[in-house]
């Protein structure tokens, strides 16, 4: 049985991280040596099969966006392993990743500060194509940015204008279009709707879900709140202080929850429905500094359920059920 929350896989997922670990150093004194370090990302381990969108959640600074980065090399990992179609791209050289870099592309959460002010919608969206050798003249490249405009739900003529003219989802939709440009095979959505009004958030994940439908796209899907990846999630991985505390699918996540952290979030999505009442979960203290983790397990200072000194002496490891749900806790196993 796989340890990272999946169904037994019959087939080759597009993508699988292996161990990732991502520490910062912390330079001080005259010499600017490393004198600690902030351990954002401390051996996750999970897959994402073709086509699927797999929903990572936790609070800021818990290490997600990190971890979407790492995958993606824009942040450079400090161990482990991230395989995209059997190739490990964590040890890759600059010409392999390059090669890899167009299946792989990245949407970023403030669409006005990833779109270059000064440049065109149709230079901005048309920029990879022509990085990729993917247009054979200025016609063809116009031509395919009127495509992917229309394709988002823009207009035509929205390519001779600035990013500034546009609002907040018009500008996600414009940052969705560059992604899509050069035909990816794995999107990581670094959350996509976070800075969007709650209105426009469901139309940009309507939209991602329609292309997804159309172009088989994978997502790994990043955001800090639960009930955002509800919707779009095959499958969900919480995350706490750099580790991975529970995968499920999206379905057991939601309405058999083993984590107490999973749980102490789930108790704040409001449900629609006023005669179903959830205990709210109240968690004691903030996130501890992520230079100084807590050991053993890290959720043990905020932990309701805590049994010491077991929870703080042992690391638990991520165990998956006959299900797949997976769960790391002392207490609680699948
Ligand atoms: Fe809580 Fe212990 Fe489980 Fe961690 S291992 S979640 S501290 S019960």
């Amino acid at each position: 049985m796989s340890s990272d929350g999946a169904a037994p896989v019959t087939t080759k997922p597009l993508l699988t991280v292996n161990n990732l670990v991502k520490q910062f150093p912390i330079r001080g004194g005259v010499l600017a040596r490393v004198v600690d370090r902030v351990h954002a990302v401390d051996g996750v381990s999970f897959h994402i099969d073709q086509s699927e969108t797999l929903g990572l959640v936790g609070e800021s600074g818990c290490g997600k966006s990190t971890t979407g980065r790492c995958i993606l090399r824009l942040i450079e990992p400090t161990s482990g392993e991230v395989w995209f179609e059997g190739k490990d791209v964590a040890a890759m050289g600059k010409n392999a990743l390059r090669a890899v870099a167009r299946d792989m592309q990245i949407i970023f959460q403030d669409p006005f500060a990833s779109l270059n002010p000064r440049m065109t919608v149709g230079a901005i969206i048309g920029e990879a194509l022509v990085i990729h050798g993917l247009s054979a003249n200025r016609r063809a490249l116009e031509e395919r940015v009127v495509e992917l405009l229309e394709r988002v739900g823009l207009q035509p003529d929205h390519m001779r204008r600035f990013p500034h003219e546009f609002s907040g989802g018009q500008r996600q939709r414009i940052g969705i279009a560059r992604a899509l440009a050069v035909e990816p095979k794995l999107i990581v959505c670094d959350e996509p709707v976070s800075a969007l009004d709650v209105s426009i958030q469901a139309q940009v994940i309507n939209l991602l879900e329609d292309l997804q439908e159309q172009f088989g796209l994978t997502y790994l899907f990043i955001a800090h709140d639960l009930s955002v990846v509800e919707h779009i999630s095959t499958r969900v991985a919480v995350m706490y202080l750099g580790r991975i505390v529970e995968i499920a699918t999206a379905h057991d996540l939601y309405t058999n929850p083993k984590h107490p952290y999973t749980e102490a979030l789930l108790s704040a999505v409001p449900i629609p429905d006023p005669t179903v009442k959830r205990k709210r979960v109240m968690l004691q203290g903030d996130v501890p500094n992520p230079i100084n983790p807590p050991t053993g397990c890290h959720f043990h200072t905020r932990c309701p359920i805590r049994q010491l000194p077991l929870c703080a002496n042992e690391k638990p490891e991520l165990k998956a059920g006959a299900d797949g749900h997976a769960v790391a806790c002392h207490l609680r196993s699948t």
